[in-house]
């Protein structure tokens, strides 16, 4: 079965997780610290690490003093945890339209869902590509939004020569099993706003009042304030370890997801049947590989067919707004979004697979569409 995403470990990351059992100081301590350090370095930039992405948008969100009355554009195509990350603040998701090439947010239609609410906007950037990124953050300063990027599958992915996460106001990144790196699970915030990044720091240990520097040092704090609502969202030293060790050898990993990329790209290449994301993986660090099918009808079929000759394929995403929570009945269509969703089918990318494996994938997708 060639799987469409997996965990990818190593020796040296079950090395780095024996270590920290044998040290017996699992929390949070001198692995995350180390970890901040990293990314930071990586980044250019304060960087705080989370239980996991969500909680990093949340915090986010928060740290804007995002909360209820208040609503935030987000494209409707993307992973659930944006939208609850939104209502979690108890502030409300507007579900926009994507731009049908990139799949990423279309700042024009978020512009006709602008209301006196609208405090913020949540680019998602879509398998790795950031789309007109530099136009959403144009729109977002003429409109007084602050920027929270969804950079959960876009780890390592420069744009105009930059790293994302390492420009712009904030970015949030997930490190969950199948990212572009992982820590088991985990996630981080980066910003040069040092008012998001302290309110981050005190907000994932229940807000307690500068606990982290404490907690860096295997020590806490026993007499402490505290001044704002805060979660039990700080990341453990298990996780820090694995993440440290899959930084380091992110260049490798990413280069294998590139390449493979680069390989489905050149095999659809002139199949006018199957389009493909304009990206180029030599700066998009690709997390998922999707398709569009134009006029597709049957998509359940075609991934019974493909599982039958062992490839795994996904839908990213459900339609958020088609959800229960957060349908409603007076949201313009968004036109791009219902006429791709069906058409798009994710197929297996991940650093364990062969280029054998990935022109099986390609040649019986050709052969079955
Ligand atoms: C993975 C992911 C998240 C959330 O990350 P978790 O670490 O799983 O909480 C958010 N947004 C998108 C688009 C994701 O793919």
């Amino acid at each position: 079965m060639i799987k469409i995403s997996k965990s990818c470990l190593g020796d040296l990351e079950k090395k780095a997780v024996l270590d920290v059992l044998n040290r017996e100081f699992l929390g949070m301590g001198q692995d995350v610290l180390n970890f901040e350090k990293l990314l930071s370095a990586f980044f250019g930039r304060p960087t705080v690490c989370v239980v996991n992405g969500t909680s990093a948008l949340h915090l986010s969100l928060l740290a804007c003093r995002i909360g209820p009355g208040d609503e935030v554009l987000v494209p409707s195509l993307t992973y659930i945890a944006s939208f609850q990350a939104i209502s979690a603040c108890g502030a409300k998701p507007v579900a926009c339209d994507v731009n049908p090439e990139t799949l990423t947010i279309d700042w024009k239609d978020a512009f006709t869902r602008l209301t006196p609410n609208t405090k913020a906007i949540m680019p998602m950037h879509y398998a790795g590509g950031v789309g007109h990124l530099q136009e959403v953050y144009t729109f977002a300063r003429k409109n007084n939004l602050r920027v929270v990027e969804d950079a959960a599958h876009a780890f390592g992915t420069l744009y105009h020569g930059e790293r994302v996460g390492s420009f712009g106001d904030i970015a949030c990144f997930s490190f969950d099993g199948i990212k572009n790196i992982t820590s088991g699970e985990g996630g981080c915030i980066v910003s040069n706003d040092m008012d998001v990044i302290n309110f981050a720091k005190d907000a994932r240990l229940l807000g307690v009042h500068k606990d982290s520097e404490k907690r860096y040092n295997g020590d806490r704090s026993w007499d402490f304030d505290v001044f704002a609502q805060g979660w039990r969202y700080h990341m453990s030293n298990i996780m820090a370890a694995i993440g440290i060790q899959q930084l380091l050898r992110f260049e490798d990993l990413a280069k294998i997801r590139q390449s493979h990329a680069k390989l489905y790209d050149k095999i659809f290449n002139g199949d006018n049947r199957i389009k493909y994301l304009p990206n180029n993986y030599c700066d998009v660090v690709p997390h998922i590989y999707v398709v569009r099918i134009p006029g597709l009808r049957n998509r359940l079929e075609l991934q019974e067919k493909l599982l039958e000759r062992g490839i795994q394929t996904g839908f990213h995403y459900q339609l958020n707004h088609k959800l229960s929570l957060y349908k409603s009945d007076n949201c313009s269509p968004l036109i791009n979004c219902e006429s791709l969703a069906h058409e798009i089918i994710t197929l297996p990318l991940h650093p364990d697979m062969s280029e054998i494996d990935v022109t099986f994938v390609a040649d019986n997708l050709k052969k079955l569409i």
